[in-house]
């Protein structure tokens, strides 16, 4: 059911970050569902999604999306070292769900990237290709939005683990809205598996979170899902989501 009476041109009082902090709190326990609508109906066209089509959660809050409204902007980061899979799965993806989405990235190249940087940029060098790659453009990009929604759930880190339903995130200047955040990954599979929901081909291949090809590599049985990432780092985010419900930048 779209729901475009929630996407009204009545002019918007947006809220301030009490106000955010409260609303969090009322929407604890509530449905993915019923967060992404509360979201709609404060934000309105102020309000973008961004999904990175590497991990399924991204995949089930699109599709949840797509059954509110077919008007929210979806954006995704393409940092230029992303799996061939993922970029051709993006643009199958979007033209089954005809929504709005911006693929948002640097202007450097890869040869700018190692002449500015030094070589070792030339495939995963945490943290400063991330912030050039991922966090930089994504701050550019939300300049024009009031709030910005993601996939991410508690379980997946410690470092997730106090995320909040909502907040202000102080970095980016603008809210943030999770509405898996209490989420199991069972219960994201199920709602993929209900809905026929498409899913990265990779993860069929034994990966469970996908980013970048160059730092990103399939999973045992019995791993963590995210250890195929960085997996030979100490590093756990690329920077573009808060560590342990504050704003800290890893
Ligand atoms: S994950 Fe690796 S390749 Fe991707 S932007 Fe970050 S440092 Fe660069």
């Amino acid at each position: 059911m779209m729901c475009e009476a929630l996407w009204s041109e009545r002019e918007r009082v947006l809220p301030g970050k009490d106000d955010i902090s409260r609303a969090a709190e009322s929407l604890e326990g509530s449905d993915p569902q019923e967060i992404l609508s509360w979201a709609i109906d404060v934000y309105g066209d102020d309000l973008t999604l961004s999904v990175s089509f590497g991990n399924p959660e991204g995949m089930v809050l699109l599709d949840m999306l797509s059954r509110i409204t077919d008007r929210a902007q979806v954006f995704t980061i393409d940092t230029g070292f992303l799996f061939d899979e993922t970029v051709g799965f993006r643009e199958e993806t979007m033209d089954c769900y005809r929504m709005p989405i911006e693929v948002v990235g640097t202007s450097l190249s890869i040869e700018e990237q190692v002449e500015q940087y030094g070589p070792g940029m030339r495939t995963c060098s945490p943290d400063t290709c991330c912030q050039v790659r991922k966090v930089e453009p994504q701050k550019r990009f939300l300049e024009d939005y009031e709030a910005w929604m993601t996939g991410i759930r508690r379980g997946q880190t410690a470092d997730r683990a106090d995320t909040p339903v909502a907040g202000w995130d102080e970095f980016f200047g603008v809210a943030k809205v999770s509405p898996l955040v209490s989420w199991t990954s069972e219960q994201v599979e199920e709602y993929a598996r209900e809905y026929s929901v498409p899913m990265n081909p990779l993860l069929k291949m034994g990966y469970r979170s996908i980013g970048c090809a160059p730092q990103t590599r399939p999973v045992q049985e019995g791993e963590d899902a995210r250890a195929g990432r960085w997996a030979d780092s100490g590093k756990t985010e690329c920077g573009i989501h808060i560590a342990n419900g504050k704003v800290g930048r890893a």
